[in-house]
């Protein structure tokens, strides 16, 4: 997938960020049965005292689950995911609800942003966050510093410093907060996101120009020269003299010629990243499907990727079935996929992507529960894959191996239990841990 590029270097080692959409291969080749019955004691009754709480409220949103789903759900629609949520235990919906997750459904042919699950962030947004990014930026520095240094005394004896390199990448990835807007620079991996059709993240991805921050910013969309300059002056307050320094080093090492190319705009100049990590504002410039272009961040921009293409229209044959959203605490699902397909007992989606939902909620409200939980998740997750015990797409990392687990758990709690018993047990002790929030 085209967001696995982003998540490798940015995502992977932060689980919190479970942003990868799902493909087609979501179940692994046992049919489930639609409306078995829960094993689950307690939560057979989830439905009627959804629906009763429902009625209470007077919310017309969806007929057992008042405010989760949201009005771009048909009422057809509504009432077949409010079936699907009905093996949902009802005090987790509730905590759902109460953090502000929503389900949307969105349909071919439809603009993405339309759908308010891509929110255009203004400038402003970014401008008010400034403080932040650059402590973030600081944070950063200090933290990667020694291997900076260590890097620097490896290449000056000329000796390999790619592990150092590494490590370096993993402190700056810890050292990120989980909401920042000022993320590492990489060029490759965004460029292919956007699908950008004049062809520079085909240059950027043959490293063939200069990583200068003029083209970072066409990069993530900027095409006017205003825009151009905007992106470069957040670059800039986010990194102060560090911008500077990473440029002066790239001259110091620079041809005659080079120097000479680049003197007319210090935009071109490369930096050193080898020697400098230079954040970059999480934010592109994205085609609203109307003409006009909406800033939206990064992460939303790797998602507009995969789901629409570079007019905002919503891909027809899009292989994602369904998509969370860490960031509005959206729950988005493919109209096909709102119900069993013809030929297909059940429709996996809708649950699936509300394990991803609880699991944040969970790592927001108990951060100390979900640490020592998660890393339980981990180590189950490595013997699954080493096992082969489960689906190619749990498998994919350890965010879809939890969704997997909550989609599996409601849908048949004893395949589950009898296939990756440990899952089942970890899923258990989410799910417990989320209704008591
Ligand atoms: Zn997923």
């Amino acid at each position: 997938m085209k967001v696995s590029a982003y998540g490798l270097t940015r995502l992977s080692p932060l689980p919190k960020r479970s942003v990868a959409p799902e493909r087609s291969q979501a179940l692994d080749t046992v049919e489930l049965s639609a409306e078995r019955p829960q094993s689950i004691s307690g939560w057979v009754r989830a439905g009627a005292a959804v629906a009763l709480l429902g009625a209470s409220l007077g919310c017309l949103a969806g007929p057992s689950t008042p405010g989760l789903i949201a009005a771009s759900a048909t009422p057809a629609e509504a009432a077949r995911l409010s079936q699907r949520y009905k093996r949902v235990d009802p005090k987790i919906l509730q905590l759902l609800v109460n953090d502000g997750v929503q389900v949307e459904v969105v349909r071919p042919g439809q603009s993405f942003m339309q759908t308010g699950v891509l929110p255009a962030r203004s400038l402003a947004d970014f401008q008010a966050q400034m403080g932040k990014m650059q402590a973030t930026a600081k944070a950063v520095e200090t933290a990667t510093a020694p291997y900076a240094r260590g890097i620097a005394r490896l290449q000056a004896q000329g000796l390999d410093s790619g592990q150092l390199q590494r490590e370096r990448r993993s402190v700056l990835l810890d050292t990120l907060p989980h909401d920042s807007l000022a993320v590492p620079f990489s060029i490759p991996s965004l460029a292919g996101l956007l699908r950008d059709g004049d062809g520079l993240h085909k240059l950027a991805q043959q490293q063939k120009m200069p990583k200068g921050t003029t083209l970072m910013a066409q990069l993530v969309g900027a095409r006017t020269p205003a825009q151009i300059q905007e992106y470069t002056r957040l670059v800039e307050a986010i990194n102060g003299p560090r911008l500077e320094q990473a440029r002066q080093a790239s001259l110091a090492t620079a041809t005659p010629a080079q120097q000479q190319a680049w003197s007319k705009d210090p935009g071109q100049i490369p930096l050193d990243l080898k020697g400098y990590d230079i954040l970059v504002p999480d934010l592109a410039y994205v085609a609203d499907g109307q003409g006009g272009t909406a800033r939206v961040s990064l992460l939303d921009a790797s998602v507009h990727g995969a789901w629409a293409d570079s007019n905002g229209k919503a891909i027809k044959n899009s292989s994602i079935n369904g998509q969370y959203f860490t960031q509005s605490r959206r729950i988005l699902v493919q109209s096909s996929k709102v119900a069993p397909q013809p030929g297909q007992s059940h429709s996996h989606t809708p649950l699936h992507e509300l394990g991803h939902a609880v699991e944040d909620s969970v790592s927001r409200h108990d951060p100390r529960f979900y640490g020592s939980w998660h890393s339980k998740v981990f180590i189950a997750y490595q013997g699954a894959v080493q096992g082969g015990t489960v689906s190619e797409y749990a498998a994919s990392n350890v965010a879809e191996y939890i969704a997997e687990g909550v989609g599996h758990f409601y849908e048949d709690p004893n395949l589950l239990r009898q296939k990756d018993p440990k899952l089942f047990e970890l899923t258990r002790q989410l799910l417990e841990r989320a209704a008591q929030l």
